[in-house]
């Protein structure tokens, strides 16, 4: 394990954020894990552990370690006659595991293909896309803790999935490193394709609903709607969807009949960030090198050489105009590295 000094981390966030570090280091297994929780540099300085730095916002360069995690492997855990369980190392690309699991004929994930980041941080916000979460198919999480290097297993229970929310968000957070996540995969094709226009983009593809047409849906689907982090530097949707309760969005939609809201509950609607922040004018809007993506209200955007703190500074504005049009609070989906 090599410990590197004033690290740039402009190509390690997906918003191209030009910031450094003041030390970093990458961990391929548990063993050096539990070794770097014993030196120096670890125990006195302020840590992140980084994926694929695609869910975070960096606002000023880290006084402290960051430590990469590059824990990798794929192994069978056990077999059923409709389900498999597989153990996939904290460090592996998620997208890479989406492709190798329909490879390997099975089924669960196609419909989350193309979110980038590594498979470590699927568990952390309960990732999710077009009709399917990450905590539909995780089995078990496998951590070490900080505070004492004890590796601990967690249930799919224990992590407490929400709505882009865990156990890890929470009484977790800063608390493990996750080295491993178990999936539960069908051996028989899910076919989620309820879900956006799936169903559509399959036949626009000529193809009959299978697990690797649903896949290659996806893919076309976000391609289309969502800017490439190579290209246009982002962190995807940055605030995630507020819950409302019924009786709130009953009273909205009569005055925008537009409104877009799913239900969750007898009592609870999830509303369409995206569309609150289209209604207050800001899609497509530019200042300097920092955006609003021009077909995606939801993702903010950095043109070149945006500050984190210019990026911060136009989400704030964002809240703000959705709280004053609308009376509702949204909340950043991105973790903001201060
Ligand atoms: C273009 C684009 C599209 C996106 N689309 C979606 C989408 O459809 N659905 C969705 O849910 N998300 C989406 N995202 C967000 C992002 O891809 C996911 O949140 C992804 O899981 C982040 O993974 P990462 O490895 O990049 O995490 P990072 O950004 O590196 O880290 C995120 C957080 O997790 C922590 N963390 C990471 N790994 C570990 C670990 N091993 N142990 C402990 N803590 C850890 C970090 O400290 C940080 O707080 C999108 C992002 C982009 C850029």
């Amino acid at each position: 394990m090599k410990l590197q000094k004033n690290i740039s981390l402009k190509h390690l966030n997906t918003f191209g954020v030009d910031v450094s570090c003041k030390l970093f280091c990458s961990v391929t297994s548990t063993k050096e894990i539990e070794q770097l929780l014993l030196c120096d540099e670890f125990t006195k300085n302020n840590v992140l552990i980084l994926g694929g730095g695609s869910n975070l916002l960096f606002t000023k360069d880290f006084n402290g370690l960051i430590v990469k995690n590059k824990v990798k492997g794929f192994e069978t855990l056990s077999e059923s006659k409709n389900n498999k369980i597989i153990k996939v190392g904290a460090g592996e690309n998620w997208h890479q595991f989406v492709l190798w699991s329909i490879e390997n004929g099975l089924s669960g994930i196609e419909n989350m293909a193309l979110i980038p980041g590594n498979v470590g941080a699927s568990p952390m916000q309960n990732i999710g896309a077009y009709g399917v979460e990450a905590k539909d198919v995780i089995d078990k999480v496998w951590a070490v803790e900080i505070e004492n290097g004890k590796e601990i297993i967690l249930s799919n229970k224990d992590c407490q999935f929400e709505y882009r929310n865990s156990i890890f968000k929470n009484d977790l957070k800063d608390k493990v490193i996750i080295t491993h996540v178990s999936f539960n995969l069908s051996k028989t094709p899910k076919k989620n394709t309820g879900y956006g226009d799936i169903m559509q983009e399959i036949k626009d593809l000529g193809m009959e609903v299978s697990t690797e047409s649903i896949c290659k849906a996806v893919i076309k689907i976000r391609e289309k709607k969502l800017p490439n982090p190579d290209k246009i530097g982002n962190s995807g949707s940055f605030f995630k969807n507020p819950i409302i309760s019924t009786s709130k969005f009953k009273d909205l939609k009569e005055l925008n009949p537009e409104i877009i809201g799913y239900k969750i509950s007898e009592t609870e609607i999830k509303v369409a960030a995206g569309w609150l922040i289209d209604q207050c004018g800001w899609k497509g809007h530019r200042k300097g090198d920092v955006g609003v993506h021009k077909n995606q209200a939801l993702v903010l955007v950095n043109y070149g050489k945006a500050t984190g703190e210019e990026i911060i500074t136009l989400a704030k504005k964002i809240q703000d105009s959705v709280k004053d049009k609308f009376d509702i609070d949204i909340h950043p989906e991105v973790n903001i590295i201060g």
